[in-house]
């Protein structure tokens, strides 16, 4: 089969690999139709993490079942699924709880918890950037879609990650009707979150980054732009607020934060939020805050050394904030979330710049790494 390889720093091939096969009896396997590159994958295609090279990548993946182990009862061939990023088990104490970003089973490092396909450090399984995947405890991990899932598989594919990510976020911070939403980041990630804000009745959303073409794409969605380049985010909340700040926060933007002249700095977004956050408002932090194991001894340290970012602690207790963070637990969202896109009460493609071919991956992850203006979200299409 055909499949989007990692094949080292900034460099991915189209080749042909073994199929995908049932290896156990609760597999399915599915025949992907529509599979996106995420903000996500760019921590290994930069080669900021211990992602093997040959490994296949692709954590939002959706298709058609063409093959189902001889233990799994709900799934058929020939339904469309969309899967969640994390794969889980369902029956460990962490799953049990809900948390499947976090299950025991699926991660074979006894130190870590949580897998996902085609990712570094969350085990060893392959993506579905290609023609096959294999999705463990198929029963638990595929969600079944409607009949009108071949014509919208741009919308039910965002159900893979961004969606349920964006609105998990809204989740932590603990959004509610009428609410004022601060959201740093408009990337794909930070769309869905203000997106996700605005379902749940926020009454006002700002948004906050540099990038004028993604700014613009949260205005449309009817959020307030603040551009970094050119306005202090505290003082446009806090002007707008009688001073008293936003009512919650999302964080969409990741240890890669930087300032409007491209220096990184982690800790621009969390502070920001402390600081423009009310007092005992609830900030939610899905960028991710420590980067894959780059591997060695070494490099380790440096990794443990990247984790730890100087936030202003002092001010967040005196505040008296509360602050949720992690991996998003997709499962807890997103039959919720397909049946609002179902209903036509959600598009969350409008996220979608590029439609492009699977044989196109190695273009599409160029500019979409080098952040070209424009590129958004990229959906490939293995068939076509
Ligand atoms: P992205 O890189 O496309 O978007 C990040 C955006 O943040 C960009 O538009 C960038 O211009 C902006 N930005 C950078 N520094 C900023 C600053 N100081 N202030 C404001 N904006 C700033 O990434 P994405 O796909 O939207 O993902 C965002 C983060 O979410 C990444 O860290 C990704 O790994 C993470 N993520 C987490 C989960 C989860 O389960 N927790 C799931 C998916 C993605
Ligand atoms: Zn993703």
């Amino acid at each position: 089969m055909k499949a989007a390889i990692y094949d080292g720093p900034r460099t991915v091939t189209v080749k042909d690999v073994p199929d995908a096969r049932i290896e156990h009896p609760c597999d399915i396997l599915v025949k992907i139709t529509t599979t996106n590159i995420c903000g996500s994958d760019l921590h290994m295609y930069e080669g900021r993490s211990s992602f093997e090279t040959g490994r296949t990548l692709g954590h939002e993946n959706l298709g058609q079942v063409v093959e189902v182990g001889p233990a799994v009862s709900k799934v058929a061939v020939g339904d469309w699924v969309v899967m969640p990023f994390n794969i889980a088990c369902g029956f460990c104490k962490q799953c049990e709880r809900g948390l499947t970003s976090y299950c025991l089973t699926m991660q074979p490092k006894p130190a870590m918890a949580g897998a996902a396909y085609g990712f570094a450090e969350m085990g060893p399984y392959q993506g579905g950037q290609a023609e096959l995947l294999r999705v463990p405890y198929g029963d638990f991990n595929a969600l079944r879609l409607g009949e009108d899932a071949a014509e919208r598989q741009l919308d039910y594919v965002m159900l893979a990650d961004i969606f349920p990510t964006g609105y998990h976020a809204t989740e932590m911070a603990n959004v509610k009707p009428g609410d004022q939403t601060l959201v740093y980041g408009a990337g794909p990630v930070g769309l869905m979150a203000v997106y996700s804000a605005i379902i749940r009745g926020a009454g006002r959303v700002w948004v906050a980054d540099h990038r004028r073409d993604r700014l613009q794409v949260a205005e449309d969605l009817g959020a307030i732009a603040i551009d970094t380049a050119e306005q202090d985010v505290a003082e446009v909340v806090k002007d707008a607020t009688l001073g008293l700040g936003a009512d919650n926060g999302c964080e969409c933007v990741g240890y890669q934060a930087h300032d409007p002249q491209g220096q990184e700095d982690a800790s621009l977004t969390l502070n920001g939020l402390i600081e423009a956050v009310r007092f005992c408002g609830d900030i939610g932090v899905v960028g991710v805050f420590l980067p894959e194991d780059p591997g060695g001894a070494e490099a380790q340290g440096e990794l443990e050394a990247k984790g730890k970012i100087p936030i202003d602690f002092g001010m967040m207790w005196f505040k008296g904030q509360r602050m949720g963070t992690g991996q998003a637990p997709v499962k807890r969202y997103n039959r919720a979330l397909r049946d609002l896109i179902a209903a036509g009460r959600a598009e969350p493609s409008f996220v979608v710049s590029h439609e492009l071919g699977l044989d196109q991956a190695p273009e599409a992850y160029e500019h979409f790494d080098a952040r070209d203006e424009g590129w958004i979200k990229v959906a490939l299409h293995p068939d076509g």
